[in-house]
């Protein structure tokens, strides 16, 4: 729940910077002044500068989703942290016995993502591992020791 809280937060914190940001590029390009564009309510095809500026402005708004999207995949399920501590397994030459994949994991303990590397078959979705608690694993250790 934490974890698509965060992200419904920065894509509401992503759409105010992009309403401004429009606000912005209609305020440093504004609509041509002839009679034709007066009756049109907007510019946009029909002015190439105003067109040309929409065009960038909508690349900017991919690039911050897509940004956002990345920035999301390679959080911690449960404490929202970046993952860490990339680790590449498998083998490129061997790909029947185990494709390449890198293995990121929560510096805290909570989990493991595994992204393949090598997607022949179309894309893999990464595979989130949770971790059982790790001081729990550590008590009952000790705990078997006395
Ligand atoms: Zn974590």
């Amino acid at each position: 729940m934490k974890y698509w809280s965060y992200l419904i937060a920065k894509l509401l914190a992503a759409a105010a910077v992009l309403w401004g940001f429009r606000k912005l590029v209609v305020w440093l390009v504004p609509p041509p002044k002839s009679v034709k564009y007066i009756q049109m309510k907007d510019p946009f095809a029909t002015d190439l500068g105003y067109t040309f500026a929409v065009m960038l402005y909508c690349l900017f708004a991919a690039g911050l989703l897509w940004l956002i999207v990345l920035d999301q995949r390679y959080r911690c399920r449960t404490c929202l942290r970046r993952l860490r501590m990339p680790v590449h397994t498998g083998s490129w030459t061997h790909v029947l016995f185990g494709g390449p994949q890198t293995e990121y994991i929560c510096l805290y303990g909570h989990g493991t993502l595994k992204v393949d590397d090598l997607q022949i078959t179309g894309r893999h979705e990464p595979d989130w591992e949770p971790h059982e608690d790790i001081w729990k694993e550590l008590y009952s250790l000790e705990e078997t020791k006395k």
